[in-house]
């Protein structure tokens, strides 16, 4: 086993314990990665089960289809390759949007229907490591085959507070520190630093998440009744 596969396999455990994903996994693709897979003739097919370790579902939408198709030629490939996918449902059917504009719609401030989102459009894996609980798959270049990112540290974040609250739910400062995790993530283009998250994030701060540690379940409290001092007040 190689270096990177073991890796792989941790991650995409990390992703399953933490967020819930299951085979068969949903690999929500692009034409850019498509395109890229052709030409480092890399057969996606056989390569995604086994970069995931378990059995994968290539999935399109109708606007990747059509923006795939919109790009001509040099996409023909591309376009035969996605057309063989499995459809999902995107909320643009009366006006196809962009790849980037649908995937990023249909992933949502959750996934929660857990997509593994496979670009090689930089400003998409931008945005898909802003959102907790997305595994970014792409073309390898160099080597001529899959990749799987790391999970950010914002997903780890989650994860540990998701496994947190399967223990118990999560008290209300805590619930507030992973409500903020995920609606920290903001419009593209618009505020960055400026704007003032600043106050927002020192909020945030205060609990550190990953200090806290899931607590075994607790003998409960010992009987504070003192034999000595309930002996002297029923003296009186
Ligand atoms: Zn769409």
């Amino acid at each position: 086993m190689t270096k990177s596969s073991r890796s792989n396999k941790k991650t995409v455990h990390a992703y399953s314990v933490g967020f819930g994903f299951r085979p068969p996994y949903q690999i929500l693709m692009d034409g850019d990665f498509c395109k890229a897979a052709l030409e480092k003739q890399v057969y996606i097919k056989d390569e995604l089960p086994f970069l995931m370790g378990d059995v994968t579902r290539l999935v399109v939408t109708e606007c990747i289809l059509q923006d795939i198709k919109s790009k001509g030629h040099d996409f023909t490939s591309a376009y035969i390759l996605a057309k063989k996918s499995e459809a999902r449902r995107c909320p643009h059917k009366d006006s196809p949007v962009s790849s980037y504009q649908c995937i990023r719609d249909l992933v949502g401030a959750e996934n929660k229907l857990h997509f593994c989102v496979a670009t090689q459009n930089p400003k998409l894996k931008d945005r898909m490591r802003k959102i907790p609980g997305v595994p970014i798959i792409y073309v390898n270049v160099k080597q001529q085959g899959l990749g799987l990112e790391p999970m950010t540290e914002k997903s780890k974040q989650v994860m540990r507070l998701n496994e947190m609250e399967k223990v118990k739910p999560l008290d209300k400062d805590t619930l507030r520190i992973k409500r903020a995790l995920f609606s920290n993530e903001e419009e593209e283009g618009k505020k960055t630093e400026s704007h003032k998250p600043q106050p927002k994030k020192r909020k945030v701060k205060g609990v550190n998440p990953l200090a806290m540690k899931k607590k075994k379940k607790k003998a409960p409290p010992a009987p504070k009744k003192k034999t000595d001092s309930s002996a002297t007040t029923e003296k009186k």
